[in-house]
């Protein structure tokens, strides 16, 4: 399976930003598109996932969710 490019274009793409779970820490640590890079370093609750909805989830046939708390899939 192809990895998700850690690139702007993708970052453009990813809808952690309206995510429940997203928080102020994430958002102060301009943290996002962690399904291409590490986890967050931020604490925070799981308020849901809307990774799925996410089109870069379905251009790379990502199955899992939380990426915020798996990072990048290897
Ligand atoms: S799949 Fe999730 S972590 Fe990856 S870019 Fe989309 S919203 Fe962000
Ligand atoms: S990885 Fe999922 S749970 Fe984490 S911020 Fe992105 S959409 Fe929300």
């Amino acid at each position: 399976m192809a990895k998700v490019p850690d690139t702007p274009e993708s970052l453009q793409q990813c809808i952690c930003g309206g995510c429940p779970s997203y928080n102020q820490c994430m958002q102060d640590n301009q943290e996002g598109l962690y399904c291409a890079r590490e986890k967050s370093a931020c604490e925070f609750d799981r308020n849901g996932c809307i990774c799925g909805a996410c089109p870069l989830a379905s251009e790379y046939a990502l199955d899992k969710l939380f990426y915020c708390a798996l990072g990048a899939e290897t």
